[in-house]
This record gives structure tokens, C-alpha cells and sequence, in this order.
């Protein structure tokens, strides 16, 4: 949908990594799709939060009607909108437009956006209004601090509510809510507050009650002060912002650090939000004590997000000066906290980065790229940010949009490699390659294929495709094709779908293939659960499928571990096979990987086979089949069928 309403699209099914893949990706609004699985999308959205506030994005979280009451968690976790089932698609197309826009409006500074995303993130403003006591209104702490009330003054008389919307803005209010009794779903209104704001406000039902959430349209208040983080007194993000740009404006580009908090969450979780608030504050004084200079040399220091700070180096200053303080940073955040009666321990990763690039949108995504390396790459707590890093992103990027449509249009393509039997020259079967023929780029392999759809979550979808595509095509050949074994590679994640055996399973049956399918898998594959992997292949086999380790002698090779699977055929891999014609240790271990799988009874094939050399060495050693190409490369169904004439 998003595609239709021309968005580039960048899926994620996965939660790991997701941060630096939302940054890498410069998207400007991130969909979280919690229809199915709140739990997952709320994590998801927490994960996000800081990034995406840091970045000036928008987070638009999809919720399923009946639980209308995540809405609220979803803005505690981070969300800026969301919408609720059931939409239609144009509704979801006017969610992302103004996902946009809110983004826009960050990009642009605008205050008002700014001061929306604060609101989001110290507390949904919410209030709720039950038909049986109908003379009351119960407003969330935030909203009642937000329309000048006491924080727990949170229940109203409802003449009070009147007096807040204002006639017009109570005439809309009983619309909407007529509306909601008749059609359910979301029904929202706006109205100008006392203030002269604009404010929206989307009303639905949640168990017996009428619940509205507020939000803030457009804050274009009258005092616009030097925009505070109210929590600790720093410039906030538009202040940051604000800050960058005049000095890019200036044509001296700062450097930029953003600062992070691991974990701070857990913080709030174990010690609650008024101790994380305090612990907060003394952050910033320890930043702001190191950090902020005076004079010409006088840097910007601010709170971008909950947990991500930024301090601006003007100019003359050196990505060393930065590191150096960095460094520092890290050393005086990592002194205990104390917080009443709490010692809490922390630890801050950095990312840094010059302004090469054009605006303070891109210093700072380049900064928060860093930050997100650092985080995943233990013990590494501060990096630079590398000119390139990201034009090598963008790249990959178009490859992963192209491999979509590569995927719905069918342009897949595969190859087959022959497999021979070393004893008699025979083909006695074919190995499925995926290739990709890209449009631009030319023939891609397997490895840059599989590469963009790992990064881009298609990784089981495009193996489900070629598989598919693979049997399907083994179903129709007849002649000599029709006596071949295919084999078929499967990937980890693959086997760690719900339902694999049974579809692999069904498909096989349906082409015919039962007694001729193999399914190769790598050894790494199957090392991280080896009890479920074991059972899996079981599963496989007594289906009458063959089950083949592919690439063995790499990575973590243990002879041992395989007598616990249940396979047919080790597949030496490339490496393995070319040492043979290397030092005498070298074919000892050949040796001995074909003697112990010929002691298990599996056919042992060798990949990579290169020249008649290797295969003599290999035949001399016992190895009954191989692969390569002294044979024959990956080649097309008409290839193959040449081939087979020849051999025959
Ligand atoms: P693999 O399963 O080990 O496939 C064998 C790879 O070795 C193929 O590379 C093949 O072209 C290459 N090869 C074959 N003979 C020789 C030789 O004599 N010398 C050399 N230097 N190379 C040889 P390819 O097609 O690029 O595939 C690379 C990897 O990508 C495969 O390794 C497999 O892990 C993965 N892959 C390829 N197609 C699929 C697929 O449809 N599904 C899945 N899940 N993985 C695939
Ligand atoms: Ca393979
Ligand atoms: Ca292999």
C-alpha cells in the first residue's frame, strides 16, 4: 500500500539491528505494523524512539481495533501517530502523509513539532468519559497539566470540559462522538483551545468507556523563547538543530557528537520514571560540566532525545578534539549515580561526525549512524563516522528496493550445476543456484542476491520464491532431465519457519520430486539449536526427502556433532576440496572428513572441483561425487540438457 501511494518502501521483519537500519535507510517515517503482534511492535517502537526523535522522523504504529488501548502505550513507547483497524487504504496513504509532514516540520525546526514530540514522549495526554457517570472527565496527568490544571487533579466536572472546548469545540466533541456510537473505529474532531491552539482530538471506544487522545496540531504560540529541554534546561532538538544550521549557515561546519545511553530503559523499568528523571538531569550536568567551553569556543549541548544527548564542536575544532572528549564523556558517565537511595550504573556510547554533508539533518543521521555502530560493535565506544560508509548504504539500498520488484515480477532466475558421479563421469544430478539479472547492473550471484535480501528481510522470502520456482521447474522436464536428483539450498531462517518440513513436504509431493529432492543446508545453520534442528531433518527424511550439509569443513566444523543429524550427504566444501592438491596436512583432513562420513554411511560430495588433479587426489581418497567446474559451471535448462547428451 505504501508502495501504491508512492513511498519507497523498506521492509524489516526482524527487531535486531533495527535502529541502525532505520538510520542507514534515511527513511523519514517508520511503520510499525502491531496489528498482530503488540508486544513485538511496542519493543520495536521503544527501540526506535530516540532515534527516530533524535532524527526528526515520524513513527506511524498500527494498531488492532480491539485494543484501542494501545494507542496510549504505543505513544509511551515512542510513536508519533498511529491508526487503528479497521482503515481503508486511502486512510492509511493520509497517515503516512501526515507522518510526513510532521517529519517536515522537524526538518524545517519547526517549533511546533518539536513540542509535539516532547509531549509524546514524557506522556500520552488522553482523557476518558464514561456514558455511566456522565458528569465527570478523567483527564491522564499529562493533559491535565497540559490545560492548566494540577498534575493530580485528574478528574473534572464536566461543565469544566465544556469551559476547556469551548461551544464549537463541544459541538464537534458530541458529533464525534455520535459518530463513534455508529460506526465505531476512530472518530476525531479538533477545536481551538483556550489558547487560541488548534488540538485534535481522536475519540474511540475502550471496554465500555469513550477514550480521546489529544494531540497538539499546530503549537504556533506567541513566546517562542530559546527552546529548553524542560527536563534538564538544554536546548532541545530544535535547538540543536537551529544551532547546526546557523553555523553550517556561517560556512563553518561543526562537529557534531551524539551521545547515547545504553539501556536506559531498564533504568525507568527498575527504578521508575522519577528516579530515571533525576538520573537524567545529572547526566546532562556531567555532559554540560566537560563539554560546554566558553566564548567563541562555547559549545551547543542539548538533549536530542530520552536518552541521546549532542554536543557541537564550532569551528576551528578537530575530529581528535571530538574523539578526545568523547572520551572523556564516556569515562564521567560511567562514575556511579546516585539517585535517593539508588547507585545506578551506566554506560554512554558515542558517535561522531564533521558536517561534509549539506544540512543538520545529515549531520546529525550521520552522527546517529556512528552511534549505532558503536552500540552494536562491543567494546567500541566511540566512532567516528566514515565518509563513503554511507554512499556504499545507498547503494545497497536500491538494490534492496529493486530486489522487491525483482520478487514480484518474477525475475528471479535459476541455474542448475551438475553433479557427477566420480566412479563413472555420470550426471546423476543438479544443484538449483539462484541468479538475479538485474537491470542495470548486469547478472548478479547468488552472494550479492542473498546478501540485499538479508539486509532487507526478504532473505526467506526470496529462498521460499527460488525453491518453489526450483521444484516447479523439476516437476516439467522430462527425457533425461526427468531422472535427475535435484537439490535444493535452504537457509537457516528457512528451517526456523513455522511449517517448513510440511511445505517443503507438500511441495515435493505435488512435483513428483519425493524420491529425487535433496535439501542442502550449511552446517552453521544448524548449530545454533541442534535438538530442533536434529528433528527437523528427521522430519525431512522420513518424508522420504534426502538431506545434505553443505559447505562442511568451514566455520565450525565438529565431526562429532554430526553423528547427532540425521543426514545423507556431506558436501565438502570449495576450500576443503582445493586443498587437496596442497600440503600432505592438508589432505589429511580431507582424508578424514570423507573416511568418518563414509563410516556414517553418507555419500560424500565434493564442491569446487576445479581441475582433473583434485578430482584424481579426491577419487583416490574415496569421495564418490563432485561438483565444479571441470564439469560445468551453473548453467540453464537448455545447457543442461547438452550436457546430459554428452555425458550419456
Ligand atoms: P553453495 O550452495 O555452496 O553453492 C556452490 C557455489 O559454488 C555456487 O556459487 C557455484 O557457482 C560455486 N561453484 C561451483 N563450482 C565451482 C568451482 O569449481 N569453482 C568455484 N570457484 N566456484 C564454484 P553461487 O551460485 O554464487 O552461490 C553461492 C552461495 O549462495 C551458495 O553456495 C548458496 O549458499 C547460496 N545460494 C545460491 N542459490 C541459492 C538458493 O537458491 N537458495 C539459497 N538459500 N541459497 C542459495
Ligand atoms: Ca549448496
Ligand atoms: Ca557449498
Amino acid at each position: 500500500m505504501a508502495e501504491r501511494a508512492g513511498w519507497a518502501a523498506i521492509a524489516a521483519r526482524r527487531i535486531e539491528g533495527l535502529e541502525r537500519r532505520f538510520l542507514a535507510s534515511g527513511a523519514s517515517v517508520v511503520v510499525i505494523d502491531a496489528r498482530a503482534t503488540l508486544a513485538e511492535g511496542l519493543a520495536a517502537a521503544r527501540q526506535l524512539s530516540d532515534a527516530v526523535q533524535a532524527n526528526g522522523a515520524a513513527l506511524l504504529f498500527l494498531v488492532g481495533r480491539r485494543e484501542a488501548s494501545a494507542v496510549a502505550a504505543a505513544f509511551e513507547a515512542g510513536a508519533t501517530h498511529y491508526l487503528a483497524m479497521p482503515f481503508a487504504e486511502g486512510e492509511f496513504a493520509q497517515a503516512l502523509r501526515f507522518a510526513q509532514r510532521h517529519a517536515e516540520r522537524l526538518a524545517g525546526g519547526h517549533r511546533a513539532a518539536a513540542g509535539r514530540a516532547r509531549l509524546v514522549e514524557s506522556e500520552a495526554m488522553v482523557w476518558r468519559w464514561s456514558p455511566e457517570k456522565p458528569a465527570k472527565l478523567a483527564l491522564s496527568p499529562a493533559l491535565a497539566q497540559a490545560s492548566g490544571f494540577a498534575e493530580e487533579q485528574t478528574e473534572l466536572p464536566r461543565n469544566v470540559a465544556q469551559r476547556l472546548l469551548g461551544r464549537g469545540g463541544m459541538r464537534a466533541a458530541l458529533h464525534a462522538v455520535a459518530r463513534l456510537r455508529q460506526e465505531g473505529g476512530v472518530s476525531p474532531f479538533a477545536h481551538n483551545a483556550l489558547d487560541g491552539r488548534r488540538v485534535a482530538h481522536h475519540v474511540m471506544w475502550e471496554e465500555g468507556t469513550i477514550v480521546g487522545h489529544v494531540e497538539p496540531l499546530d503549537a504556533t504560540r506567541a513566546s517562542d523563547a530559546a527552546p529548553r529541554d524542560p527536563l534538564t534546561g538544554l536546548d532541545d532538538g530544535y535547538g540543536a538543530r537551529r544551532w547546526i544550521e546557523g553555523r553550517i549557515a556561517q560556512g563553518q561546519a561543526p562537529i557534531l557528537i551524539v551521545l547515547g545511553l545504553s539501556r536506559f530503559d531498564m533504568v525507568n523499568a527498575a527504578f521508575g520514571r522519577p528516579v530515571g528523571d533525576a538520573i537524567i538531569r545529572s547526566v546532562a550536568r556531567r555532559i554540560e560540566r566537560l563539554a560546554v567551553g566558553s566564548g567563541a569556543r562555547r559549545r551547543l549541548v542539548a538533549r536530542l532525545a530520552g536518552a541521546e544527548f549532542a554536543v557541537g564542536l564550532p569551528q576551528p575544532a578537530t575530529i581528535e578534539e571530538a574523539e578526545m572528549l568523547a572520551g572523556e564523556l564516556v569515562a564521567a558517565i560511567a562514575r556511579p549515580f546516585v539517585a535517593g537511595e539508588h547507585v545506578v550504573n551506566l554506560t554512554a556510547r558515542v558517535g561522531i561526525a564533521s558536517a561534509g554533508g549539506s544540512d543538520a539533518g545529515e549531520l546529525l543521521r550521520h552522527a546517529s549512524l556512528a552511534l549505532a555502530d558503536a552500540r552494536e560493535q562491543e567494546p567500541a565506544r566511540v566512532r567516528v563516522f566514515e565518509l563513503g560508509q554511507e554512499s556504499r548504504r545507498a547503494e545497497d539500498r536500491r538494490l534492496e528496493l529493486d530486489l522487491r520488484l525483482a520478487l514480484d515480477e518474477d525475475r528471479i532466475e535459476i541455474l542448475w550445476q551438475p553433479q557427477v558421479a566420480v566412479a563413472s563421469a555420470e550426471i546423476i544430478g543438479v544443484e538449483a543456484l539462484a541468479r538475479w539479472n538485474h537491470p542495470v547492473l548486469g547478472e548478479l550471484g547468488a552472494e550479492a542476491l542473498f546478501a540485499a535480501a538479508e539486509r532487507s528481510d526478504y532473505l526467506v522470502e526470496l529462498s521460499r520464491h527460488v525453491q518453489a520456482k526450483a521444484i516447479k521447474a523439476a516437476a516439467a522436464w522430462d527425457g533425461e532431465l526427468a531422472g535427475l536428483h535435484v537439490a535444493v539450498n535452504v537457509t537457516a531462517a528457512d528451517i526456523a519457519e513455522p511449517g517448513f518440513a510440511e511445505r517443503m513436504l507438500a511441495m515435493a509431493a505435488q512435483a513428483g520430486l519425493i524420491d529425487r529432492l535433496t535439501v542442502e543446508i550449511t552446517e552453521s545453520g544448524l548449530m545454533e539449536d541442534l535438538g530442533s534442528a536434529a528433528e527437523l531433518l528427521a522430519q525431512l527424511r522420513s518424508g522420504g526427502l534426502r538431506v545434505a550439509i553443505d559447505d562442511f569443513g568451514t566455520g565450525y566444523s565438529s565431526l562429532a556433532y554430526l553423528k547427532a543429524l540425521p543426514l545423507d550427504t556431506i558436501k565438502i566444501d570449495r576450500r576443503l576440496t582445493q586443498d587437496i592438491a596442497g600440503s600432505a596436512r592438508d589432505r589429511i583432513v580431507v582424508r578424514g572428513v570423507i573416511d568418518m562420513a563414509r563410516s556414517l554411511g553418507l555419500a560424500v560430495v565434493a564442491e569446487g572441483v576445479e581441475t582433473e588433479e583434485q578430482l584424481h587426489l579426491l577419487a583416490a581418497e574415496g569421495c564418490t561425487y563432485y561438483q565444479g567446474f571441470l564439469c560445468s559451471p551453473p548453467v540453464d535448462v537448455r545447457a543442461m540438457e547438452t550436457l546430459l547428451n554428452r555425458s550419456s
